[in-house]
């Protein structure tokens, strides 16, 4: 790969990781307040079951889209490190080059297209 093109994904890539840490610091002080508030301030005791379920509901899909956050990060984190090392752009699994087009969807994906399919059937036939 081109030093110009590596350059390119280092900054997508730098430009996604401060959107996700963005993302992930403000939702992680949303759970605090939300658990702060449930457990501290019983004056506000909710009254019908459905609220209740409403407020457990939105706190495990924040702390969900936090850890699917932080897993982006560490795939972030990790393709910066392939770029640093000059690996950039191979297959964790196979070490063939990963398609352009898949990098530019997604520059921090770690495996060429045919290793995630075989991931993802959870088949090895080789
Ligand atoms: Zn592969």
């Amino acid at each position: 790969m081109k030093a110009s093109e590596l350059a390119q994904f280092k900054k997508n890539l730098l430009a996604i990781r401060e959107k996700l840490v963005g993302n992930v610091t403000f939702m992680e002080n949303e759970a605090l307040r939300k658990s702060g508030h449930d457990s501290g301030d019983l004056s506000h005791v909710p009254i019908h079951m459905a609220d209740v379920g409403t407020d457990n509901y939105d706190r495990d899909l924040t702390i969900g889209l936090i850890q699917n956050g932080e897993e982006e990060l560490r795939a972030i984190d990790e393709a910066l490190e392939k770029i640093a090392n000059k690996t950039y752009g191979n297959c964790d699994e196979c070490d063939k080059k990963i398609l352009k087009a898949r990098l530019q969807a997604r520059p921090y994906v770690k495996c060429c297209i045919d290793c995630q399919r075989k991931e993802e059937e959870g088949t090895d036939e080789s």
